[in-house]
């Protein structure tokens, strides 16, 4: 039995899967819907759902923005056989980022994360006018 056409094209959309079959490792593509780039993969070993995240690591402020958006964010693993993802949980998120590893959001359409952080609007660039004497 083969899986539905359209299902095939789901799994190799989300990262799922690819021309070698289900795997665990997360492959960098782009959004289909904004074009932005992100990574697709699985977010576990075992019952793992599919994460889609931008490629914008976090500090522990970004992340908390992240959390607070309702955004899941993922652990990114980089060794010998590839690219892995791992969703975080509670316990991962209250001993804030690990100085090895890289932490990255969901990905959100058109809602870079840093884009949203800045505290006050950026200054003006100051002129310098030749002094009036
Ligand atoms: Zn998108």
């Amino acid at each position: 039995m083969t899986a539905p056409r359209w299902l095939t094209q789901h799994l190799l959309d989300t990262g799922a899967t690819d021309a070698h079959g289900i795997t665990r490792h997360a492959r960098p593509r782009h959004c289909k819907r904004c074009s932005a780039p992100v990574i697709a993969g699985l977010d576990a070993d075992a019952a793992a759902g599919t994460a889609i995240a931008d490629l914008t690591p976090l500090s522990a402020q970004t992340e908390l923005a992240a959390l607070l958006s309702a955004r899941r964010t993922y652990t990114l693993w980089v060794d010998k056989t590839g690219i892995l993802l791992e969703h975080r949980n509670q316990f991962d998120t209250a001993n804030g980022i690990p100085k090895d590893k890289h932490i990255i959001p969901e990905h959100r359409c058109h809602r870079i994360l840093g884009e949203h952080l800045t505290v006050t609007p950026p200054r003006p660039p100051v002129e310098n006018e030749e002094p009036p004497f």
